[in-house]
């Protein structure tokens, strides 16, 4: 199979009817049309083997999450996903991978309503690399996007669904840890399969004053929304470790982990794609009706202070002495 038979096997289909693609894979460039009154949102993100996924994973989550991080990204922008574009090194032409992949990818391209455009491929060392088009809303001359540096002294600070459970299964897979069976499932779903969060992600533009996704670890995400806004925070970290979905976890069996690492996993655990975003305390009621209109929970974990830096609260209301460095507990 040669390089464009491959592409036309895998990677080539018919444009939706009434999407943004004037012209897909085939020509020297792909055609877009935005629609009017719309701001393209842009961003790429790339998978390395042996540095982002495991080459024991199954290609079909492959595919799924390498997708998956990219709209992550629209996600904490709050743009609407439209298209994308796939640059590919493969070591060689093998169906039994390529066949599962694709399908991984593009299952998750057409949940999502977003066309894969074009690309490039070429052979070399295992590794994705895609760039995802979405659209965000030009009101009155301001742009709807989500930004990382809206977030103001007194915003409350927001996470979406759980937190932790992606570093846990990948713990397990280090032989670090052991979990019991549904629990390992669970968290290895998580880490190999992650849900972008793009339904609440729209429904926060207008609501959220600031956002970010959760890939490297909340404290790290976070930190970028505090920098670019010139603010601080405090975490009030009995909340933060109700978002681990992974329990009860047996604090003395040999194998297991206690709660100071579900913390470290939580906080600074990473592959979570989740969101993280701040709002004012007028807006609760409009991001509780955002959760519910995406299907998505969100817990409220902390607020924004005009201190800079973090500042991890403990259930007796005590700042922890250990600054949010040291909380990579696996670092
Ligand atoms: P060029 O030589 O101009 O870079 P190529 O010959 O590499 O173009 O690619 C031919 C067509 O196939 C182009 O439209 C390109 O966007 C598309 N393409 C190449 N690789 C992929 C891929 N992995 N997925 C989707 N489209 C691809
Ligand atoms: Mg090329």
């Amino acid at each position: 199979m040669g390089e464009f038979d491959l592409i036309d096997r895998f990677f080539t289909r018919s444009p939706r009817p009434g999407g943004r693609t004037v012209l897909g894979v085939g020509d020297d460039c792909a055609l877009l049309q935005p629609a009017a009154g719309m701001q393209l949102a842009i961003s790429s993100d790339m998978l390395v083997e042996g540095r982002h996924f495991l080459s024991t994973v199954d290609p079909a989550r492959l595919g799924h999450k390498a997708l998956a991080v990219n709209l992550s990204d629209l996600a904490a922008c709050g743009a609407t996903p439209v298209a994308f574009t796939l640059a590919l090194a493969l070591p060689g032409a093998d169906e039994t991978w390529l066949a599962p992949f694709s399908q991984g990818l593009l299952a998750l391209a057409d949940a999502h309503g977003c066309e894969l455009i074009g690309g490039d491929t070429t052979r070399g060392p295992l590794n994705i690399c895609i760039t995802v088009f979405g659209e965000v809303p030009v009101v009155e001359g301001h742009s709807q996007a989500l930004l990382r540096s809206g977030a103001r002294p007194g915003d409350d600070l927001y996470v979406s669904g759980s937190l932790g459970d992606a570093r846990l299964a990948l713990e397990v897979f280090r032989g670090r840890i052991r979990l019991p069976d549904e629990v390992f499932e669970a968290a290895r779903a998580r880490l190999e399969q992650p849900t972008p969060r793009v339904a609440l992600g729209q429904a926060l533009r207008g609501v959220a004053s600031a956002a970010a996704d959760i890939s490297d670890g909340l404290l790290g995400d976070l930190g970028h929304i505090l920098r670019r806004s010139g603010v601080g925070a405090r975490i009030d970290t009995e909340a933060a470790l109700a978002l681990l979905a992974s329990r009860p976890w047996p604090a003395d069996a040999a194998g297991g982990f206690d709660a100071e690492q579900a913390l470290a996993c939580v906080l600074a655990g990473g592959d979570d794609y989740e969101l993280v975003f701040t709002a004012p305390p007028e807006a609760r009621s409009a991001v509780h009706q955002a959760s519910r209109q995406a299907g998505t929970p969100v817990s409220r974990i902390g607020r924004i202070e005009t201190d800079p830096g973090l500042r991890l609260i403990d259930r007796d209301g005590r700042v922890r002495s250990e600054g949010y460095r040291s909380f990579d507990h696996f670092a």
